[in-house]
């Protein structure tokens, strides 16, 4: 089948505000569960470090929504779901395109059925190693602040231009809600700083892919289809497979949809087709965290730009469609 891209999002406003982009994984996790199957998402664990889990009711769904930007550890699950698809349970894995790659590649060489297994990977920026978010949060603890809950995507300060936020809620109570690129982990991931090597070369790019359907913003639909924007969250969703489609199908019911132009979409959305660009100073970055450097000390340092460039960058801002990275 011909990969199809949709521009939608959820109707459901408060589910959608927990999810990074339109809400369309929640939708379709739901789909999943109430068919008897059951879902492998990312997580955050009690330490704030993330993993995959499996979710087996509806209302654990809401763990597993939002982006976070750190690797997600895998552990057991891959034995796990081939051993579900023996016994064909129907299985969702929602994961970054290489894991995705990794999963089915695993089904294949075992010779697994894979009909009753669906596959979601989403446009992938790349991905920080554990190793920098727990620099982060070791800073933070220092400065007498422990992160009790975070949200790396919170909406409440909007969505279109990437307007996004970084919100956490500390151990004493106290919230805090930063614009993306002021906060200092953000900061350092937009700057391509600690990114794990294999995303500045990424072997998992372009269109067509292993998975039955990817997930993404949908940057610049507010010049594309204008009146699918509400400044609450729109996704990219491209279609590769007739199972995709199925699966997909189950959900028009609960989504505002639009046809989309898959190369104008690319055009908004780098990461679709492109591997992120090497920061020069990544080697330094972990010098200096390695050594026992204050993480957001080092970040601020590395990621400070001239006023020169900084000109430079608006400028260029303002003629390219804007957006975020996800
Ligand atoms: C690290 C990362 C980079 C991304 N980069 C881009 C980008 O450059 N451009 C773009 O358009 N979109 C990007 N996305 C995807 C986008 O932010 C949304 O996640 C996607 O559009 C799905 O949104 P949603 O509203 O439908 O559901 P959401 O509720 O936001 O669904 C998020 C899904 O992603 C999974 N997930 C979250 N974090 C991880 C992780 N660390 N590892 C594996 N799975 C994870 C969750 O388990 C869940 O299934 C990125 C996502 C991540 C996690
Ligand atoms: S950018 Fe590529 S290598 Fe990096 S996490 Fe995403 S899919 Fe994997």
């Amino acid at each position: 089948m011909i990969t199809k891209a949709f521009a939608c999002y959820s109707l459901n406003d408060e589910e959608r505000s927990h999810s990074s982009s339109g809400g369309i994984y929640p939708l379709i996790a739901r789909e999943v569960i109430h068919n008897g199957g059951v879902v492998y998402a990312a997580c955050y664990d009690d330490n704030l470090d993330v993993c995959h889990r499996t979710i087996e009711n509806e209302h654990e769904i809401v763990d597993s929504q939002g982006s976070k930007y750190v690797q997600s550890s895998l552990s057991t699950t891959f034995r796990s779901i081939i051993s579900r698809l023996r016994n064909y349970e129907s299985v969702l894995f929602v994961g970054t395109p290489c894991q995705c790659a990794g999963l089915v590649s695993l089904v294949n060489e075992t010779k697994t059925p894979r009909t009753h297994l669906y596959v979601i990977d989403f446009v992938c920026h790349g991905v920080p190693g554990r190793v920098a978010w727990n620099g982060y949060k070791k800073s933070k603890s220092l400065e007498g602040n422990n992160i009790a809950s975070i949200n790396m995507r919170d909406k409440s300060t909007g969505w279109t231009y990437g307007n996004y936020a970084w919100k956490e809620i500390m151990d004493n109570g106290s919230t805090t809600v930063t614009p993306r690129r002021q906060n200092p982990y953000m900061k350092g991931m937009l700057a391509n700083l600690y990114l794990r090597p294999s995303c500045y070369s990424c072997s998992f790019k372009g269109v067509n892919r292993c998975t039955d359907i990817t997930l993404g913003d949908y940057w610049g639909v507010w010049d594309h289809l204008p009146e699918m924007d509400d400044n609450k969250g729109t996704s990219l969703v491209l279609v590769h497979t007739e199972q995709g489609m199925r699966l997909f199908e189950g959900i028009t019911d609960s989504i505002k949809i639009a046809d989309a132009n898959i190369e104008r979409a690319i055009k908004g959305n780098s990461c679709i087709a492109e591997s992120t660009k090497y920061n020069e100073k990544r080697e330094e970055f972990f010098e200096r965290l390695n050594k026992g450097e204050n993480f957001i000390t080092i970040v601020d340092g590395l990621t400070k730009t001239s006023l020169i460039s900084k000109v430079k960058k608006m400028m260029i801002n303002s003629l390219n469609t804007r957006g975020g990275i996800s």
